[in-house]
């Protein structure tokens, strides 16, 4: 059939899903969603998709082709004007997929191959409320604390599948009140970092359930922005540079292996030789060391714009959902499933996307590194 024949509207087959694509194009996240959308139904059953962005009629035959999809029919809404519906019918997609190849980066390193690791969020609010903070956390931040038994069951699907590493993240995880249940059932199947401010975990119940976690099988990653405070309290709040360095120096005498992770604007960037003086006083040896730029995403006003196309996927479960990176958390157009789990339902999704990048030869992509 010729998609370029409006009343060939009237000969597609029933419409088993409808999705608004509003005014997204393939790169601000309309590919992940009507991945998604086909990926729900069965071969040969068809989407139809309105959008207002003329880019998508140039856009969407080159990916239903490379997804192995017919593109049936385009038809404006208005005549000779947009908006525009398209039907899309399900073929057997091409799954033909590998892992990426390595790209330079802020930090120097590869792209975790697609599978190797997970992210997940273990809650929403934080001590701190940081001018750059990718998840828009802060001490009145909805908790949306994940439960255990998701993580481990997470966890368990990860492993299964091949996982290697679990990161947890957040917010401040050490606010979670069972971050020590949490971050062993997931220990339980694979190494685990724990991403953290380290403010909080110095007394208490949170210094008790530092103390429980296995030393063997979990891994800090600390923030610390600045060799001396000015930078790092100017960016994350007054006095919070000495009680970062204050959680270093405990979580290492308690025997934790060590991570440091530090986020500069382009205008800081050239203090990171000062941070790494520091941080090879402190024991922190080099390949445990990370500079990352900001990214556009949460409380930032400005820093690196991350799109399906700018970032390679590094798979991320909230409570409430599962995402393409975790630095764009707030960033519904990232949003890859309403549902965390199962896994392999994510993992289908990101492939076909990234199969499709990769068929189209989607260039200019690069690794945000967050560990
Ligand atoms: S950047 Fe980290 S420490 Fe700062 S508000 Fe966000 S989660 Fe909290």
């Amino acid at each position: 059939m010729d998609p370029t024949i409006a009343s060939a509207a009237e000969a597609v087959p029933r419409v088993a899903v409808e999705y608004d694509g509003g005014d997204m194009d393939c790169g601000s996240g309309l590919l992940l969603a009507i991945t998604t959308r086909m990926r729900s139904i069965d071969v040969g059953e068809v989407m139809l998709l309105h959008t207002r962005e003329p880019s998508v009629l140039a856009d969407l035959p080159a990916w239903a082709r490379l997804s192995g999809h017919d593109l049936l029919a385009v038809q404006p809404e208005r005549p000779a004007a947009g908006p525009w519906r398209l039907w899309v019918r399900r073929g057997s997609p091409r799954t033909a997929w590998s892992a990426p190849a390595a790209q330079p980066a802020y930090s120097s390193g590869a792209p975790a191959p697609l599978g190797s690791r997970l992210w997940l969020y273990s809650n929403f609010h934080c001590n701190l409320a940081c001018g750059y903070c990718c998840a828009g956390s802060s001490p009145r931040a909805l908790p949306r604390l994940m439960p255990v038994e998701l993580a481990g069951e997470a966890a368990r699907q990860f492993a299964e599948l091949g996982g290697r590493e679990l990161l947890i993240t957040g917010g401040e995880p050490f606010l979670h009140p069972q971050l020590d249940e949490l971050t062993a059932v997931c220990a339980d199947r694979t190494p685990v970092t724990v991403l953290t401010n380290a403010m909080v975990f110095g007394k208490g119940r949170r210094r008790a359930m530092l103390e429980s976690m296995d030393r063997s099988r979990v891994t800090l990653q600390i923030s610390l922005d600045s060799a001396g405070p000015t930078l790092h309290d100017r960016q994350r709040g007054a006095g919070s540079h000495a009680r970062a360095m204050d959680g270093i120096r405990l979580a290492r005498s308690l025997g934790f292996g060590v991570r440091v992770a530090a986020t500069y604007r382009p205008e800081d960037v050239q203090q990171a030789g000062d941070l790494h003086r520091v941080l090879s006083d402190l024991g922190i040896v080099e390949d445990d060391r990370l500079i990352r730029p900001v990214a556009h995403e949460g409380f930032a006003d400005g820093g690196v714009e991350i799109t399906l196309d700018s970032v390679e996927p590094e798979p991320t479960l909230t409570v409430d959902g599962a995402w393409w990176h975790p630095v764009a958390i707030t960033d519904d157009h990232l949003k890859v499933a309403e549902s965390p789990l199962p896994l392999a339902d994510m993992y289908s999704v990101i492939r076909d996307v990234v199969s499709v990048q990769r068929a189209a030869g989607a260039e200019g992509r690069s690794v945000f590194r967050c560990t």
